[in-house]
């Protein structure tokens, strides 16, 4: 299996690269914001606790987003590999999916780590927010807390990979065609 991270902070691009990587590659794409956002639609008890943390910016429980990936990648046994998004995105995060690789004997192929500036994150979550329907777009301090978030407890997770030798930085400023370019080309490298 191949087993791939996409990470960075929000409004780094995770979403629109994986639409692409998804029909190149054919890995199963599991994004818990999409999950989340799921939840709360059909009004589930967990979309509804979900929803008090996501409107404010902050992280829903590990627990909550931990169960929900295991019953995905319980429910894809036979894919080609898996496309995290948006997951893990804390160290307990980390070490729950390694175990659970673990127990399907397999592991996490590459971290591919998106670079964007703040500046350029804020200008493209408020034109997001515009058509995206998402509440947690529209508003600037809530998009600021998202990035804070995002360094205080999320890229701590590069480390954690790093230790394995398991990450690789991807520029991503630039157009989508040359982002998808540098992705695929450490894809590559590493089916090779
Ligand atoms: P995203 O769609 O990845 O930007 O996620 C939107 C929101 O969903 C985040 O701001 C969090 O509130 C929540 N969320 C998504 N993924 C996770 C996760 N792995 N751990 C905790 N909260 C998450």
């Amino acid at each position: 299996m191949f087993n791939l991270i996409l990470f960075g902070p929000p409004g780094s691009g995770k979403g629109t690269q994986s639409e692409n990587l998804i029909k190149k590659y054919g890995l199963k794409h599991l994004s818990t914001g999409d999950l989340l956002r799921s939840e709360i639609k059909q009004g589930t008890p967990l979309g509804m606790e979900a929803k008090s943390f996501m409107d404010k910016g902050q992280l829903v429980p590990n627990e909550v987003v931990i169960g929900m990936i295991s019953s995905a990648v319980d429910a894809n046994p036979k894919v080609a590999g898996f496309l995290f998004d948006g997951f893990p995105r804390t160290t307990a995060q980390a070490d729950a999916l390694d175990k659970l690789l673990e127990l399907k004997k397999t592991s996490i192929s590459l971290m591919l780590a998106l670079e964007v500036s703040e500046e350029e994150l804020v200008k493209r979550l408020l034109k997001r927010g515009q058509t995206s329907g998402r509440s947690d777009d529209t508003n600037e301090n809530v998009i600021r807390e998202r990035i804070n978030v995002y360094h205080n407890e999320t890229s701590a997770v590069a480390e954690h990979y790093r230790k394995f030798n398991k990450v690789e930085m991807i520029e991503g400023e630039g157009s989508i065609d040359e982002i998808f370019a540098s992705i695929s080309k450490e894809i590559d490298a590493k089916l090779k």
